[in-house]
């Protein structure tokens, strides 16, 4: 995680506002022996970059807070990869009650649907087998790939993917879950799963790891 380097001045400002903030411009100014003027850029950098909070007629103190521009780094490295499940594929000649029975097993909201060779060919949610239920008493004699959402129709993500780009796909396509894929020549292999819960567990642990 890259953290801002500060200057030698910046870090005693720091160490000042820390051991007796809340503290005016002027006040520490005067303990480091220089002028108001000379230390103002210094504290508007420490200000923006959220180690300094200031109050007016109340002085400078210590935000407490690690700065906003490593909280920002650390979710721009998030990735798909190091946040990634489990996928849980079906063939897609298994029949849709199969396939019930599979989400209900594996405990998942998606299926994706694999041919023969494995390669991704489409995606089941709940609401399609919920659909499909519905007024239809022949759930085991209905393969999947009749109800399925398919290719090229299927947004998916690849490991080394950001974790707010798909954050984003999510919401732009209104899905709850993205394949991982891993393209081969002949067709696209699903190496893991992303879900709305990742997303949140990947929230979850940039809190925990800024301390918020
Ligand atoms: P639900 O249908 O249970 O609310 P989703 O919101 O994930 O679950 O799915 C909405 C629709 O979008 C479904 O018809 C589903 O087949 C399709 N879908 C789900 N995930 C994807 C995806 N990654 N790419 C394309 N279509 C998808």
């Amino acid at each position: 995680m890259i953290h801002m380097e500060l200057n030698k001045r910046q870090t005693e400002i720091l160490e000042i506002v820390k051991a007796d903030g809340p503290i005016t411009g002027e006040q520490i100014a005067e303990r480091l022996n220089l002028a108001r003027a000379t230390i103002r850029p210094d504290l508007a950098i420490l200000t923006m970059a959220g180690y300094l909070d200031a109050r007016p007629r109340v002085g400078y103190f210590y935000s407490g807070k690690k700065p906003t521009q490593s909280v920002m780094d650390g979710m721009i490295g998030m990735k798909v990869g190091d946040f990634q499940s489990i996928p849980v594929v079906v063939n897609e000649n298994v029949t849709v009650y199969d396939a019930i029975c599979q989400m209900f097993l594996d405990d998942v909201g998606t299926l994706f649907v694999v041919d023969k060779n494995s390669f991704l060919t489409g995606v089941l949610s709940r609401k399609d087998l919920l659909r499909t239920s519905l007024g239809n008493s022949e759930l085991d004699k209905i393969p999947v790939h009749v109800i399925m959402t398919r290719m090229p129709n299927i947004t998916y993500c690849k490991k080394q993917d950001s974790l707010i780009q798909v954050a984003k796909k999510m919401i732009d396509q209104q899905i709850d879950s993205l394949p991982v894929i891993y393209a081969k020549e002949e067709g696209l292999e699903v190496v893991g799963r992303i879900t709305k819960t990742n997303i949140t567990r990947a929230f979850l642990s940039l809190a925990e790891e800024h301390e918020l």
